[in-house]
């Protein structure tokens, strides 16, 4: 009998009931080590008191009166974004996916009013996730997420990871605009070198190309930049964010410069809860706290810890461990052992990891997770590995 839950998840049995910074307590009491921040996006840990002084101020007055009047909450929020961004204008959203669905729409909008109506095709790469909407999926255009759920929404191409020479033959006169993770988050943490990024951005220039980048997972500081294009100087027409821009509550955003834009006038896009009260309350604190240099040098500083620390372990457990990869505090450890069966042996050390493809055990922790906690965390994937290797 099919459970009163859709089962599209597969769930590890136990359930949180309280969270304090980087760690949860379950329902039996016991507390874990949280290194997922709900898949990057506790950008400041549980129950952060700033976050849950902003929500429950604003929840007090007003919650939601639509996109049919202004917002100050969505103003104030849209010129932080635009202030510390190469962006002129903003879209809220309540999640990565419709920040992809919207980011699509804007990108074919912009050459149809250019007179370039057939320039519709947009280029991803493989390992990509930009969300599980029909349009999301179409641009992934992995197997696991679109087998059975055809027709696809048309207009995709999706090229091998790093092949710069295929991006270049594949850019024609069709092509609307290229959409990439600059650190691949649910692919395995890869890190698009600045170079890729930098000859990217040279390729769209040269053919109009518009230039997407989604930091979905990769921006609002979690690489030690506020959005992680910046180690490479390279901006882009338009950027999707979510996830760590509401710290927990569900946010999501299109940036965009005003020439992307220009297409996007009344009536072409919206969204009823987009941008409501509460969320851009919450943002405004996210953004108050995290775009600041003392906060981003200190995410560095514990991604060095940790990276160190994790570097340690590759080393001390080959048969586990491969390889450590990523930028800041968006890590990943490539896997020997099969990952699955370490977030396994991992919870038994009562600490929660995230799976991510190419065998990869991703580790995300929140942005401000104390020194001690990493030290913590090393030692419990030690022991971890020690299961394994036991095993
Ligand atoms: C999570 C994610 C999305 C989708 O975001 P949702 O909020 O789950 O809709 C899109 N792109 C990337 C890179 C992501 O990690």
């Amino acid at each position: 009998m099919i459970t009163t839950v859709l089962p599209t998840y597969n769930r590890a049995p136990m359930a949180f009931v309280k969270g304090e910074c980087s760690w949860l307590t379950a329902e039996d009491g016991s507390r874990y080590l949280d290194l997922g921040a709900g898949i990057a996006v506790n950008s400041l840990g549980h129950a952060n008191p700033a976050l849950v002084a902003a929500l429950t101020e604003q929840a007090g007055q007003l919650w939601h009166v639509s996109n049919l009047y202004r917002i100050p909450q969505q103003e104030k929020l849209a010129e932080m974004l635009v202030d510390k961004t190469f962006a002129d204008t903003v879209f809220f959203t309540n999640s990565g996916t419709e920040a992809c669905e919207l980011a699509i729409k804007m990108a074919r909008k912009y050459h149809f009013d250019n007179d370039m109506a057939d320039r519709i095709e947009i280029i991803a790469f493989e390992g990509a996730f930009h969300g599980r909407s029909t349009g999301a999926i179409a641009a992934a255009g992995s197997e696991k997420m679109v087998k059975g759920f055809g027709p696809l929404m048309p207009g995709f191409k999706q090229l091998k990871w790093g092949d710069h020479d295929a991006i270049r033959a594949a850019i024609t006169t069709r092509t609307c605009a290229v959409m990439i993770e600059p650190v691949q988050g649910e692919g395995g943490i890869r890190v698009v070198p600045d170079q890729c990024l930098k000859g990217l951005r040279d390729l769209c220039d040269e053919t109009g190309t518009l230039l997407i980048f989604d930091e979905v997972q990769c921006g609002v500081g979690r690489t030690g930049k506020l959005f992680a294009h910046e180690w490479a100087g390279v901006y882009p027409d338009i950027m999707m964010v979510a996830k760590g821009i509401g710290g927990g509550f569900p946010l999501g955003a299109v940036l965009a410069t005003e020439n992307a834009a220009s297409g996007m006038g009344a009536g072409t896009h919206g969204s009823t809860y987009g941008g409501n009260p509460l969320g851009c309350a919450v943002g405004a604190k996210v953004m108050e706290i995290i775009a600041d240099d003392a906060f981003l040098d200190a995410v560095s500083r514990k991604a060095a810890q940790f990276r160190q620390g994790l570097e340690g372990l590759v080393a001390s457990h080959p048969t586990v461990f491969e390889a450590v990869r990523g930028q800041g505090l968006i890590l990943g450890l490539k896997c020997k052992a099969a990952n699955t069966d370490i977030v396994k042996a991992a919870y038994a050390e009562h600490l929660l990891t995230v799976p991510a493809a190419d065998n990869v055990l991703r580790l995300l922790p929140a942005l401000n997770i104390p020194e001690d906690d990493i030290t913590e965390a090393l030692a419990r994937l030690d022991r971890t590995a020690l299961r394994i290797e036991a095993a």
